[in-house]
């Protein structure tokens, strides 16, 4: 068992260049559709660069409709509403994920309801749903949503979570922000969702710079999203409103950043893929160091790369963590559990062995950019190994 490293004594490193967690990776093509954008002065929330960022999404996705938005959280948001989640609803959610999958259900004042993880994906546990939904059915209080989350791009257990959907009645709003590119049950992640939420901010695996959209196969929910992200503004020669709306439509800059984007989608999930293999093949005799697992019939963008690492071999994710901070390399633990957050202590949480805080004590995200050189590979995983 190799000692406690001294932190302490570890020193410094500001000569060499930064290395991120995951910054975005641009294609060269985006600044044409940019500048096509500029030369037919279409710079705001309608153009060319929308409409075909939103044609390239559903036909990757196979969602017959997409609506880009400034935000996977206005997806989450208009998502909800199409719903129809309201005051005092209660909404199924992971515990284990961003604090965007769950802030929108608050905005409706509504009340999420914690689920914990399984252990062959670390997403939302099925059987732990089925409990919070009889429970809920005992009380009378039925679960109106069930938020799925495909976790750093690893589909959740939709071949059992979509049948519950189907048993009970209850939609499905798949959160799939981390997860463009992965496939689930060999299908796409599309087939089973009522409505599915990509994000694009800067750190996912293709970006706008900020942006989200919300996919659908049901024509009423794309309109109703398009008209709500636009201020609810109804069709009259002057501005008619009967209900509130929202200013969460994407710009035609961004989309076309978007579109660029999209056309290197493919070769980022095959990078990702690389990146995931090299660290997997380079800790394969650390018998510290453990990974996020991806069930054969499922199919991970590998968005980034988490790790568990069992602190009894002597070292600690956050003294890993600060270690290669030191060095000037950014990685991350992971997600802390939404029912341990204060924002969200009035919730209630559905565990059996409390496995997303097991996965926070020992959690880490690795670098995983696209344009990670080996060396940069090597030197993290050097500095790791040089630890145990
Ligand atoms: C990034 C992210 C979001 C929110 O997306 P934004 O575009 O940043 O609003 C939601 N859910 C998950 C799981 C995410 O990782």
């Amino acid at each position: 068992m190799a000692s406690i490293i001294n932190i302490s004594s570890a020193k410094a490193d500001n000569n060499s260049e930064k290395i991120w967690l995951s910054p975005p990776h641009l294609s060269g093509k985006e600044i044409q559709y940019i500048q096509q954008a500029f030369e037919q002065n279409w710079i705001t929330t309608a153009g060319e660069n929308i409409t075909e960022f939103e044609k390239e999404i559903c036909r990757v996705t196979g969602f017959k409709y997409a609506v880009a938005l400034n935000s996977g959280t206005a997806a989450i948001h208009l998502g909800l509403i199409l719903l129809g989640i309201k005051e005092g609803d209660e909404v199924i959610c992971p515990t284990f994920t961003f604090i965007a999958t769950a802030n929108p259900i608050v905005y409706q004042k509504a009340k999420p309801v914690f689920i914990d993880s399984e252990p062959d994906t670390w997403n939302i546990c099925p059987d732990l749903i089925r409990k919070a939904i009889i429970e809920g059915i005992q009380k009378r209080k039925k679960p109106k949503a069930i938020i799925v989350v495909h976790l750093y791009g690893q589909p959740a257990l939709m071949d059992k979570i979509y049948p519950l959907s189907q048993e009970f009645d209850i939609p499905i709003l798949e959160d799939a922000a981390e997860a463009l590119g992965s496939i689930v049950s060999l299908n796409h992640f599309d087939k089973l969702a009522d409505i599915s939420i990509l994000s694009f901010n800067g750190n996912k695996i293709i970006t706008t710079s900020g942006g989200g959209a919300l996919l659908t196969n049901n024509q009423s929910f794309a309109d109703k999203a398009l008209y709500l992200a636009t201020q609810a503004r109804e069709h009259f020669p002057y501005y008619q409103h009967s209900e509130t709306g929202y200013n969460y439509r994407i710009s035609n800059i961004s989309a076309g950043i978007g579109r660029g984007q999209m056309e290197v989608l493919e070769e980022r999930v095959k990078q990702k893929r690389q990146i995931h293999t090299f660290y997997q093949e380079a800790f394969a005799d650390l018998p510290a160091i453990s990974f996020q697992p991806e069930p054969v019939d499922t199919f991970s963008n590998k968005w980034l790369t988490a790790i568990l690492i069992n602190a009894g071999y002597g070292v600690t994710a956050e003294q890993i963590r600060y270690i290669l901070a030191l060095r000037n390399i950014e990685s991350r633990l992971v997600w802390k559990p939404l029912h341990l957050q204060p924002v969200f202590r009035d919730c209630s949480f559905y565990t059996e062995n409390h496995l997303a805080e097991q996965f926070f004590k020992s959690g880490l995200c690795l670098p995983s950019g696209t344009q990670l050189s080996e060396d940069q590979l090597y030197k993290i995983v050097n500095i790791i190994k040089s630890l145990y």
